[in-house]
Parts: C-alpha cells; sequence; structure tokens
C-alpha cells in the first residue's frame, strides 16, 4: 500500500461518526442544523453525507420516512465516546426530542455514534460500534459516501462491502 493511502486510512478511523435521523417535523431542516452543531464539535472539517429519504425500519405502523445522513467529526483533545455521546444526547433535547419510552416513536432528531475510531463499549448506555451499524441500509448507504474503505472495529470487511453484501431491499432515496 502507498504511503499516502496509509496515513489516509488511519485517519479515516480515527474519525467518529454519528449517523443522523429525522422522522417528525421538517425532517430536511433537523437534519441541515444538526450537521451544522455537530461540525462545531469537531476539531477539524467535518465529512458530511448526502441526505437520504428512507422507509422507516423496525418503526410502528403508520410512521412517516426518515431522513437520514452521516457526519465524520474529528474528536476534540480529551473527548471520550462517553463525553461525545452526551454532547448528541444534549443536542437530541435541543431539537425537541421526548423519550416517550416508545420504541422507535417517531423523533425530530435522533444521534447515533456509529464508532469512535477504535474504540470498543459494550454497555447498554454505549455499545460501540453501534451494534445494528452493520446491517443497516439506511447507515451503511451514506456511511459509504464519506468512508467507504473503513473497517468498523469487529468487522471484517469494508462499509463498502458489507452495503453491497446486504440482504435487504429498504427503499432509499438521495435527496439533492
Ligand atoms: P434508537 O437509536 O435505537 O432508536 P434511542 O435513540 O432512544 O434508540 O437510544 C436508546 C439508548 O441507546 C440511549 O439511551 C443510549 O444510551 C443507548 N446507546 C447505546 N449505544 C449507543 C450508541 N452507539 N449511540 C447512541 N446511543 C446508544
Ligand atoms: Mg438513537
Amino acid at each position: 500500500m502507498k504511503a499516502e493511502a496509509r496515513s489516509a486510512n488511519s485517519s479515516v478511523e480515527s474519525l467518529a461518526f454519528v449517523a443522523l435521523g429525522s422522522n417528525l417535523g421538517d425532517a430536511v431542516q433537523n437534519v441541515r442544523a444538526a450537521i451544522q452543531r455537530l461540525a462545531e464539535l469537531s476539531a477539524a472539517p467535518v465529512r458530511v453525507s448526502s441526505l437520504w429519504r428512507t422507509a422507516p425500519v423496525d418503526c410502528p405502523p403508520g410512521s412517516p420516512p426518515f431522513v437520514n445522513a452521516l457526519v465524520a467529526l474529528t474528536p476534540r483533545p480529551g473527548e471520550t465516546p462517553e463525553s461525545l455521546l452526551l454532547k448528541l444526547q444534549a443536542l437530541e433535547c435541543e431539537f425537541g426530542r421526548v423519550r416517550t419510552g416508545a420504541r422507535n416513536a417517531p423523533r425530530p432528531l435522533d444521534l447515533d455514534l456509529i464508532a469512535f475510531g477504535d474504540e470498543t463499549r459494550c454497555t447498554a448506555a454505549l455499545t460501540l460500534p453501534h451494534p445494528r451499524a452493520h446491517l443497516r441500509r439506511f447507515v451503511l448507504q451514506p456511511l459509504s459516501e464519506i468512508a467507504p474503505d473503513l473497517v468498523l472495529p469487529g468487522q471484517t470487511r469494508t462499509v463498502a462491502e458489507l452495503l453491497a453484501a446486504l440482504g435487504t431491499t429498504e427503499r432509499l432515496e438521495r435527496l439533492t
């Protein structure tokens, strides 16, 4: 492997990846505004995927479609997965997220930490990498736009390979 390729790869693998989702209110605007707020948490310019309109997965009947996107940010010095998750949860609240207890209820903003460098966690409060990320087209599709060669901790295949191998057929539409 060429030196540049190796260093580019190692930098990808030290980023934090955040999946955004919204299916309540003005979902496109919620996701756009949240991307701006995530950029403020990053020590370097963020990588941002397209916005995708996706059919709800595992949601109550009649749930509106989602707008999904992926952001890769550079953690600030001293940032930990736990400290970043707290900031993500504060942002969800700021965007009007109310946790009703109902599983996968419509929400103005969902921010899931997909990965934080090569860190792993295995608690209810924080599982890293996100336990369902490698199975979800609405995560892998936008992730493949910004980090196709990323190998998530615990996986042997790249994001692009995981996406190509997905057996599911959820509908996704890229928004301009
Ligand atoms: P979901 O994202 O599955 O729709 P929620 O956003 O309500 O559900 O999150 C439920 C819980 O998942 C949160 O209380 C959070 O602490 C926990 N959690 C565990 N791992 C992660 C992760 N990697 N990213 C975000 N939340 C996580
Ligand atoms: Mg969540």
